[in-house]
Order: C-alpha cells, then sequence, then structure tokens
C-alpha cells in the first residue's frame, strides 16, 4: 500500500535552541504560528486528492514538536487524532529533539494516537554536537530512544553530514550507534549553509567548511549501505526543494534537489564498476582519465555494456546529467540501458539490475547489490 504525507510545518515553534545550523523558517519554507484550523483545513484539502486505499500519515515537520506549549499540542494533535479516529489518516507522525522527550509528554502523544516520533539527532559525536550547539549529548538519545521505543511508539532517526567538527569517520561513527538502537526509520541530510543562520557567519569568517556535493554523495551513499544492509529503512536524503530554498537562502552547501537519485546513481555505478573490473574490462590506468582524454576514447571502439533494470531506475543507471555514462565513455565502456519491467525496487527480492557484456551476465537483487557495495566500501576501509 502506498504511502501519502499530509504535512504540516510547525516551524521553530517551542524550540529551546538555536543550532548553528538552523533556520526552521526558511527550511520550511513557512514561518506562521499554526493553529488546530489550520491543520484541518490542511487535512482536508490533501485527503480531496488522496485515493482511498492509500496509507494516510500526518506529519508535523521542522521544529520541536514536543517542546511547543502542551496546550497547543493538544489543539494540533486532537485535530489529527479525529481524522484517525474516523480512518481518514492511518498514522500521525512528528519530529522532535532528543531532549524534549518524558514520560509525560508520551503518554499525552499515546492518548492523541501519534504512531511514529522522530528525534533530530543529527551526530553522535560529542565535539560535534558541541560545535553545532545542538545542547544535547548523545547519552540523551539512547534514553529517549528507549523510553519511545517502551511506549510502542515507532522510532525515527535523523542524522546530518558534514556539520561543524564533522568528518566521515564520524558520520560513519553514527551510523554505527544508530544500527545498535535500530530504529525503524532514517532521514539522512548533508548540511546547508542557510542565510542569516550562526553557520552562515562561522561560514564567512573561516570557521566552517561546508562539503561539496561529491563528498556529500560519497558519504551518504556509504549510510545508506550501513543501514540497508541492517535492515533499517532510509526514507529521505536531503533536503526536500522549498520555494525557500530554491529562492537564493542557500549560501553553499550540497545541495541539489535530486540529491537522492544522485546519490543512488552513485552507488549503482561503483557496482558497475566493480563489475567490470573483476571482469577485465576497465583497469587501474584507465580510472585516472579526465573529461580531457574524453575526445580520444570516443575515437576507439568502445565496449557495450548493457544494464537492464525497471523503467524508474534508468535514470539512476544514466546518472544526473548523464555522469555515469560519461564516467564509463572515458573508461572506453559504452553503457547501454534496457528497461524490463518485472525488474523491480527491493520488492519480494525481483532483480534489481543486471549487466551483460560479451557472453557474461549477471543480476542482481537489491540484497545482493547492497553486500556486494558494502564489501566495497569496507575494502576501502570505511565502514
Ligand atoms: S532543535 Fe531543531 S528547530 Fe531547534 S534550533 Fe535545532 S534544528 Fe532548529
Amino acid at each position: 500500500m502506498k504511502n501519502k504525507i499530509i504535512p504540516i510545518f510547525v516551524p521553530h515553534q517551542g524550540c529551546p535552541n538555536d543550532c548553528v545550523f538552523c533556520d526552521q523558517v526558511k527550511i520550511t519554507g513557512v514561518s506562521t504560528d499554526v493553529t488546530g484550523e489550520d491543520v484541518d483545513r490542511i487535512i482536508k484539502e490533501y485527503l480531496e486528492t488522496m485515493d482511498d486505499d492509500s496509507n494516510k500519515e500526518v506529519a508535523f515537520f521542522g521544529g520541536s514538536f514536543t517542546a511547543i506549549d502542551l496546550d497547543k499540542q493538544i489543539e494540533l494533535l486532537s485535530v489529527a487524532k479525529k481524522y484517525k479516529d474516523m480512518g481518514k489518516i492511518q498514522d500521525i507522525r512528528l519530529s522532535t529533539r532528543p531532549d524534549c522527550i518524558s514520560d509525560e509528554i508520551l503518554t499525552i502523544h499515546k492518548k492523541y494516537s501519534t504512531s511514529i516520533i522522530e528525534l533530530g539527532v543529527q551526530s553522535m559525536d560529542s565535539e560535534v554536537l558541541k560545535l553545532s550547539n545542538r545542547g544535547h549529548d548523545s547519552e540523551c538519545v539512547y534514553k529517549s530512544s528507549k523510553l519511545i521505543r517502551d511506549y510502542g511508539f515507532k522510532l525515527g532517526l535523523q542524522l546530518m553530514t558534514g556539520l561543524p567538527g564533522d568528518d566521515e569517520s564520524k558520520s560513519i561513527n553514527t551510523a554505527r550507534e544508530f544500527i545498535k538502537i535500530h530504529p525503524d526509520i532514517v532521514r539522512i541530510y548533508p548540511t546547508l549553509t542557510i542565510r542569516d543562520s550562526e553557520l552562515e557567519r562561522m561560514y564567512n569568517d573561516g570557521r566552517y567548511k561546508p562539503q561539496t556535493l561529491d563528498e556529500a554523495i560519497d558519504i551518504v551513499k556509504k549510510l545508506i549501505v550501513m543501514f540497508e544492509s541492517n535492515e533499517i529503512q532510509v526514507i529521505r536524503v536531503g533536503l526536500q526543494a522549498t520555494d525557500e530554498l530554491s529562492g537564493g537562502s542557500i549560501v553553499d552547501g550540497p545541495f541539489h534537489p535530486a540529491f537522492g537519485e544522485m546519490v543512488e546513481s552513485r552507488m549503482i555505478r561503483d557496482y558497475i564498476e566493480l563489475f567490470l573490473k573483476e571482469n577485465g574490462y576497465l583497469n587501474t590506468a584507465d580510472e585516472n582519465q579526465t573529461k580531457k582524454d574524453s575526445r580520444k576514447y570516443m575515437q576507439r571502439s568502445r565496449k557495450k555494456v548493457v544494464i537492464t533494470t525497471k523503467n524508474s531506475n534508468v535514470s539512476k543507471v544514466v546518472g544526473n546529467k548523464k555522469s555515469n555514462k560519461t564516467f564509463f565513455d572515458l573508461r572506453g565502456i559504452n553503457l547501454v540501458t534496457k528497461v524490463h519491467n518485472n525488474f523491480g525496487y527491493d520488492k519480494d527480492k525481483v532483480d534489481f539490475i543486471s549487466i551483460s557484456v560479451d557472453d557474461i551476465s549477471k543480476s542482481v537483487d537489491r540484497e545482493e547489490f547492497l553486500h556486494t557495495l558494502t564489501k566495497i566500501y569496507d575494502e576501502a576501509s570505511v565502514i
């Protein structure tokens, strides 16, 4: 059954903190106070456009929901609960800070039928938490996660890469700690420098250097493989493009509206590259070719490699602006895609991707694909 989200943004309301990277107004694109009437109107509007057979979820995003005044929480929740009791929506989700969870809060949320609680953890590294002015430690994350689970809620954890003081090994360690907690879902956000945030000031005076898009893709692909191999669903990668974000609020950082797809695309490229290397179709000398050399490579005869996959995966195989195709072109490989609609995506273990070159061919499901990537990334001494 398809999951459909009814998003309700509650920006910065009640948040007791000022994380250096945060400007919730610009991140969510909304600045006004939300009322019960707003919630009612938004739910009604969304329901009119949704199929009856989808799983519908009211999601309170932004800010720190459980830090809002309790009466306000109840005002907003009771509207969502009304729709849940009528069977018109199935889930109520919210996001909050790890240090805004208590028995009292969770008892209220049980009563008002919240089903999923996501914690904005961002990092489990004490230096990164401090430099980002998160105002909580990692110990608090373990405690809150346990409490959320004990009360029977579904648990989500959010991780950010590229925060001040962060690096690849710290992000990987954060993912390792997440895996120990074993949340039901994870979101991964590369840090963006948003205008008027403290991070912008740190950036301007040289105290903060953002990740490049390429660096972010390279780290996030490893995190996805770690989580998915441990049966933790990654439900979001990168911020959604709001008008605010697209309209110049980002000073710097690895933002791309198709970030998630670019990460998947890099994973597929890594997989194909390994396959071709193992079968003697790529050699290490080719790896050093740059765009300058492409003309030379285009002129010589290239080996045809056919990638068969489901229609919706073709753009990931080819890559954003044909980046994967160009990558292999430069290495003497003509990457050709073929669509096979019986190829699924992580469903019932049907084939995810198939590679054929000369008389060699190999098909893998998503599980085997991830397993192979784990080996590649592990050999690069990362995971
Ligand atoms: S806890 Fe969340 S809402 Fe509050 S300042 Fe930090 S990122 Fe922003």
